[in-house]
């Protein structure tokens, strides 16, 4: 079946809602495509908050706030993008509130902030209130709230269609094949402009805060059409996610107040004392940013003060204690991470600290663009035309080697946005082009060797020993020796992943047809993680070496940009990072 619209939107997250309800403002003809009902998007997970210098509860500036951001990123961050989402914020979370989001609020009726990892004061002198939130549940509130206004406005959904091309045509882009889960039927979507809004790619790994569906999609489709992926070697892991499940105790568990503690500290749980972190990181202890907490908490493991001893990642753990907090602020402002930790934990917060380790939570890398939100083909920054990306899905590169907790939610508005506005201006030339006859050919060859074939492998198998391999080999920790372990492990799983046959024949959802095709995209993200984790010789927030511990800005200040030259070859180019207020300096919290 064939669809016409000016603009096709992938994905009905945060980044793509607030696409789409830009779009319609300009009275375009646009249809949002998602292979989830919209709020079920992973937006919805997002806890903590969303970061903003609104300066409701004490001083703040979107200056700090850039900086922190410049900062945090260890510096690999384009500072031009990043002033652009630090001053862009606070427009846009209040943009969020006139459009109904229920913010907590402070006694005067501003917008209530709370402390979270790596914001602060004046360039780096105390923790600072940035975070505006919903309780626990922030992104639950703005995917709500964008999908009502998205509602109102009449955007055309989708829903429960997997995009599994783009219809490119000398690098410009027409449209996207869609399959749809409730028919077995392939729809292609013609249009004059795409946005991606895909999200990330947790299920690389085996112990994730990511839902189910986050596997890539749109980075892997992308890849597969030798457009280039932008610093995949940047994955952040989230230093609390509970034991053994990964799902996430948000950071403003210690935002609030929570403290992490080792085996040697169980007497000052409930007393509020330091723990740990406060010899990691004097100035902002346990709010220091994600990447330098996970790192502190796998050192804590390995000289055997974890709370079990010594051991693998599996089996060890320490605690986060919120126990001081009292019962009033862990139920009013902590509802849905104490219910996760007594429902899949049977731990009462309350009462008792709650068993964590760290999880894989956000990609920094990805598809790459440029400040409009315009996909770049190359390093040297040339737009596919037609092509638009932001949000997880998207590098643009506010986050560099390590985003700071509340900058995604901001990002996906800002950026969002930002990227509608140019497609609103490049849809007043652009036009209808013919296509080809059977754009949907490749897929439907995809589709048919998956369900016609005849080798025996098995989807979970692979996939399980995927995430067991990039947990272990291309985690917090990397070396050599492991990366290499990682990239031929999963390059032998790309070849045995064409052995894999679906056994259900069924046209009307067939799960397992998709969860096949998911694991094929994550099979290649998993490949540019690995292969871009080998090149970067050196130490830079999330990317930690073992053989390489420091940071290299003579060599590294720059982005990776991988791009597929074969079945098993890639190719490397780098882009220099656009430094504007902030010389890079060593990072010390
Ligand atoms: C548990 C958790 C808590 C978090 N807390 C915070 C927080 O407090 N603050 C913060 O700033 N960030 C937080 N984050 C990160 C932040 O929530 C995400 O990075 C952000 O919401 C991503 O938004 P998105 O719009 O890019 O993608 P998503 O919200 O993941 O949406 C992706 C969309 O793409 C669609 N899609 C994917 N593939 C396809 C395909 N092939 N075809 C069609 N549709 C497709 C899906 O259906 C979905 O609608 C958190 C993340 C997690 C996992």
């Amino acid at each position: 079946m064939i669809h016409k619209f000016d603009a096709i939107v992938v994905g009905a997250g945060g980044a793509g809602l607030r696409c789409a309800l830009e779009l319609t403002e300009q009275n375009y003809n646009v249809a949002v495509v998602s292979k989830l009902y919209p709020v079920r998007s992973h937006t919805g997970a997002a806890q903590g908050g969303i970061g903003a210098a609104l300066g409701s509860e004490e001083e703040d500036h979107p200056e700090w706030h850039m900086f922190d951001t410049v900062k945090g990123s260890d510096y690999l961050g384009d500072q031009d993008a990043i002033e652009i989402l630090a001053n862009e914020a606070v427009e846009a979370v209040m943009e969020l509130e006139h459009f109904g989001l229920p913010f907590n609020r402070t006694k005067e009726g501003k917008i209530a902030q709370r402390p979270f990892g790596g914001h602060t004061r004046a360039f780096g002198e105390a923790p600072v209130k940035r975070a505006c939130y919903a309780a626990d549940r922030t992104g639950h509130m703005i995917l709500h709230t964008l999908f009502e206004q998205c509602v109102k406005n009449k955007v055309r959904f989708f829903n429960e269609f997997y995009v599994l091309d783009l219809i490119l045509k000398d690098d410009v882009c027409f449209g996207v094949i869609a399959y749809e889960l409730a028919t077995g039927e392939l729809h292609v979507f013609q249009s004059k402009v795409v946005f991606l809004g895909t999200g990330g790619y947790g299920r690389v790994f085996s112990i994730t805060s990511n839902a189910h569906a986050l596997t890539g999609d749109g980075m892997a489709i992308a890849f597969r059409r030798g457009l280039p992926l932008e610093d995949m070697e940047f994955v952040q892991f989230h230093p609390t996610g509970l034991r053994k499940l990964g799902i996430l105790v948000s950071e403003a568990a210690r935002g609030e107040g929570g403290i992490l503690r080792n085996r040697e500290d169980l007497d000052n749980i409930g007393t509020g004392k330091d723990g740990f972190m406060a010899a990691v990181a004097p100035t902002v202890k346990d709010l220091a940013p994600r990447d330098m907490v996970s790192r502190a908490i796998y050192n804590e493991i390995k000289a055997g003060r974890g709370i079990m001893g010594t051991g693998d990642t599996g089996s060890d753990y320490i605690y986060l204690d919120l126990v001081h907090l009292g019962a009033k602020v862990i139920n009013e402002k902590l509802p849905d991470i104490s219910h996760f930790a007594r429902k899949y934990l049977a731990v009462e917060p309350i009462k008792e600290p709650i068993p964590v380790q760290p999880t894989a939570h956000y990609a920094m890398g990805g598809l790459p663009t440029d400040n409009d939100g315009r996909v770049l083909k190359d390093a040297a920054a040339n737009p596919v035309e037609g092509l638009y990306a932001a949000g997880e899905v998207a590098c643009v590169s506010v986050h560099g080697a390590n985003r700071l907790g509340t900058n995604s939610l901001v990002d996906i508005v800002v950026f969002g946005r930002r990227a509608a506005r140019d497609m609103s201006r490049y849809l007043k030339d652009a036009e209808f082009e013919e296509i080809d006859a059977d754009p949907e050919a490749f897929v439907a060859g995809e589709i048919d060797r998956l369900k016609n074939g005849s080798g025996n492998e098995k989807v979970a198998d692979l996939r399980k020993e995927m995430q067991s391999v990039m947990m272990s080999k291309s985690g917090v920790y990397r070396t050599e020796e492991n990366l290499e372990e990682a990239r031929k492990t999963v390059l032998e799983l790309r070849r045995r992943y064409q052995q894999v046959s679906v056994k259900d024949s069924s046209l009307y959802f067939n799960t397992e047809l998709v969860e096949a095709i998911e694991l094929g995209h994550l099979l290649d993200v998993a490949w540019t993680i690995a292969e871009s984790a080998l090149q970067r010789t050196e130490s830079r927030g999330a990317h930690s070496r073992v053989d390489y511990p420091d940071r290299d800005d003579k060599q590294w200040l720059k982005h990776t940009f991988i791009r597929k030259l074969g079945d098993d070859k890639v190719e490397f180019d780098y882009k220099p990072v656009v430094i504007t207020k902030f010389q890079p300096k060593p990072r010390v919290y």
